[in-house]
């Protein structure tokens, strides 16, 4: 019999597990892949190593920093800052043609570029900084509040307004068209506030520290262990089943793989809940260039670009919405050449029914087609690097169902967030992405609360 059974050895699968193990709970993690990291892990190709996901990690706070989600979780992970060997962006920006707005992690420059672009605006934009309250002092009810409302009332020019949303939105909203204050209040502070940065050696030595340190506690991993069935009875969870039929006993489950995921897995399988699955899916192109891209002027981090002065934040009415993206340069981090330096990484909204409509030689088409098209439009944001492409690769939303599970793709999942964790059973629980944190740090922190709050805190089962 296990304390806790955790579904997933992604961020927020691992770093439960390390909290749970740390204090002596045992403790399996179960994960369907063959291998650890969900959306963020890695894989080779032609004889190079790629991370799936990582443009940046966001929250990024210089070494001795007491305060913000990452040092929180490094004291709750216990790991020290240097164990996870993070370099700082060199800069970013958001381009919509018409302005540009740099941003770095000196937050005084993003000040300056509204100054500069938006000089009647910038009172309002102090304002609305002002405004954004500190972590810890997020109120319950701004989690499905409306963010646009919000920053329409501190800021008059619709363009700017706009540029505001372009990063938050991609960066971690699941909601279309607007975004959950609560949310948007995490995203402003984690992207303009703090900041970005990269581990020198990309995602895999994170996760390896992660995995290290889970078994080093005494924790369980089954890689290739999916579970097909949580088994309850009269409202409480009493162990999974996986695929194999394997049937094993816990006092708790706490599951990654996303709301509506897990209700299937319950047999919960009614339409109302099948309409709260998340509609936003990626396509990303990877372009491996023959030299470091900033050799050709493509010198920024991460570019998030839109063609028009409305930025649109909705599933997209073909396979790609080229009018809007992120072009991430993860060599454009403070340090030296790494395994990634000479790649460029595109990404825009798809739509994963069509994608998944496609038979194989149309589908290896369609990806070559809006492989060009999306360079196309990149190409108009930074300086044109289609001539010193060496190697290419792309995922589309049906990528993201095959090693995830997550339906339709949807990176940031569900747009309702269960912030408690809770479901229908009494000792089942959401962590990570459709808990209500998202991305590497919020995946991580997200792990760690769930784990503390449903199962080390919890009265005795
Ligand atoms: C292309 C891309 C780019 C990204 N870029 C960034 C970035 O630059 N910065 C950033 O901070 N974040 C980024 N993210 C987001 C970030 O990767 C995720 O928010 C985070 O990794 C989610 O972690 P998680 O633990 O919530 O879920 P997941 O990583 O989805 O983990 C869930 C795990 O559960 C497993 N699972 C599901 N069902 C079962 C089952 N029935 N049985 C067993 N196992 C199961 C899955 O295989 C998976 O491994 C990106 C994501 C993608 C896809």
């Amino acid at each position: 019999m296990y304390d806790a059974i955790i579904i997933g050895a992604g961020m927020s699968g691992l770093a439960a597990g390390i909290r749970l193990a740390h204090y002596e709970r045992k403790v399996c993690i179960l994960e369907r892949h063959t291998t650890i990291g969900g959306l963020n892990s890695f894989y080779r190709l032609n004889g190079r190593n790629y991370d799936v996901g990582l443009h940046a990690v966001t929250n990024f706070t210089p070494k001795g920093a007491k305060r913000g989600p990452l040092a929180r979780l490094l004291r709750q992970l216990r790991f020290s800052w240097d164990d996870l060997a993070l370099k700082p962006q060199l800069g970013s920006r958001v381009d919509f043609l018409r302005e540009r707005l740099d941003f770095s992690n000196d937050f005084e420059l993003l000040r300056s570029e509204v100054a500069r672009a938006f000089p009647d605006s910038v009172d309002g934009f102090d304002r609305l900084v002002a405004a954004v309250p500190d972590y810890d002092d997020i109120a319950p009810e701004t989690a499905d509040a409306s963010a646009r409302e919000f920053v329409a009332a501190h800021i008059a020019d619709p363009l700017l307004v706009e540029m505001i949303f372009c990063p938050l939105m991609y960066y971690g909203s699941a909601r279309e068209g607007d975004m959950d204050l609560a949310q948007f209040f995490i995203m402003f502070r984690s992207i303009f506030c703090e900041g970005f940065a990269r581990p020198a050696a990309g995602i895999r030595p994170i996760l390896k520290l992660l995995v290290r340190r889970f078994k080093e506690l005494g924790g369980e991993l089954k890689l290739r262990a999916g579970v097909r069935r949580i088994v309850h009875d009269s409202g409480k969870a009493i162990g999974v089943e996986l695929d194999d039929g394997t049937q094993l006993e816990c006092r708790h489950v706490l599951s990654s793989a996303g709301y509506v995921e897990t209700m299937k897995l319950c047999d919960r399988t009614d339409s109302a809940t099948r309409d709260e699955a998340g509609r936003l899916a990626f396509v990303e192109t990877m372009s491996v260039l023959d030299r470091p891209p900033r050799e050709l002027g493509c010198d920024r981090t991460i570019v998030f670009f839109n063609t028009e002065d409305q930025f649109t934040w909705e599933r997209p009415a073909d396979f790609v919405d080229l009018r809007s993206g992120v072009i991430c340069v993860p060599g454009n981090f403070d340090f030296p050449a790494d395994a990634e330096s000479d790649l460029v990484r595109v990404t825009a909204l798809a739509d994963f029914d069509r994608w998944r409509a496609l038979a194989e030689p149309d589908y290896r088409a369609a990806k070559q087609t809006w492989f060009d098209k999306l360079a196309e439009v990149a190409v108009r944001f930074v300086p044109d690097f289609r001539k010193h492409v060496v190697d290419t690769d792309m995922f589309t939303p049906t990528t993201v169902v095959r090693y995830t599970g997550h339906e339709n793709g949807a990176i940031y999942g569900a747009p309702k967030k269960r912030y408690d964790g809770g479901t229908f059973l009494s000792n089942l629980f959401l962590c990570g992405t459709d808990q209500g944190y998202v991305g590497v740090i919020g995946s991580l922190v997200s792990g760690i609360a769930m784990a503390n709050r449903h199962v080390l805190q919890a009265a005795p089962v």
